[in-house]
């Protein structure tokens, strides 16, 4: 198997290209070199809080040779869930500053208040979420308002440690609202990486991530080719072994599979 065979590879970013405040060793070789053989590179996320120019600036500054255009948040994919939805006007927006870019590129007008000209909750992580925004939440969604989610991770790695992630803060809202979201952006949910699709042009994409419930679960439900890296959450051990939706197609070690020397290992 080689790169050439794929004209736009997706990255996962935690566990794959930097764990917290480090670049993953071999990464920037890797993807300096993709870039070179002709791959365009997209960065995908669950995190929501961040907008795509936040990210792309944090790359860069890590080393990375990457545009505003290269990242796709699950914000933005949760934006686009949203306009399939209701096509205009007041959406509240709980989360970061990621979930109100996102909205606006739409050409929504984000809100921080439940009132009648309200027409749909987007919720995404932002560390600044309190109980009122909750509350807020709340209200719109018994009202029976469409609300999307942008992930339903349950953790968020912080600097500290383990803290609660939107998933958690999703529940809060379904458990005082007494429904579910009517859709959720993030992977294993496919939407997020649609949009990175949709946005690139796509027409071979490869998914490289270090989660198999997450990362590989979504390309699968895409029916795209997926590779698992063990830089990250799971295993080589764990892929090897895994069955249906969280099988990869490749494994490697880490990211210098995609020199232009290696190969990768396909599962059967
Ligand atoms: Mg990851």
């Amino acid at each position: 198997m080689s790169i050439g065979e794929h004209d736009v590879l997706l990255f996962d970013l935690d566990g794959v290209v930097y764990i917290g405040p480090d670049v993953v060793p071999g990464a920037l070789e890797a993807i300096a070199s993709a870039i070179d053989q002709g791959a365009r590179c997209v960065y995908v996320t669950n995190n929501a809080s961040r907008t795509a120019s936040q990210v792309a600036r944090h790359l860069r500054e890590l080393g990375f040779a990457a545009d505003d255009q290269d990242v796709v948040t699950s914000s933005m994919a949760a934006a686009s869930m949203i306009a399939t939805l209701v096509p205009s006007g007041d959406v509240l927006a709980i989360g970061g500053e990621g979930v109100r870019a996102a909205l606006v590129e739409r050409g929504f007008n984000p809100v921080a208040v439940y009132t009648d000209s309200v027409v749909a909750v987007m919720q995404g992580f932002g560390e600044n979420v309190s109980w009122a925004d909750l509350a807020e939440a709340t209200f719109a969604v018994r009202a029976g308002l469409p609300w999307i989610a942008t992930n339903l991770d349950s953790t968020f790695p912080s600097a500290r440690g383990i803290a609660p992630g939107n998933g958690a803060m999703v529940e809060v809202v379904a458990q005082s609202a007494g429904r579910k979201p009517s859709g959720v952006a993030g992977k294993p949910q496919p939407a997020l990486l649609l949009e990175a699709i949709r946005r690139t042009g796509a027409k071979r994409p490869l998914m490289i991530g270090d989660r198999l419930d997450t990362d590989i679960a979504a390309g699968s439900r895409l029916g795209i080719p997926t590779l698992l890296v063990g830089t990250g959450v799971s295993t080589l051990g764990l892929g090897h072994d895994a069955m249906g939706e969280e099988r990869p197609t490749y494994i490697s070690a880490d990211l210098t599979c995609l020199l232009p020397d290696k190969s990768w290992v396909a599962l059967a």
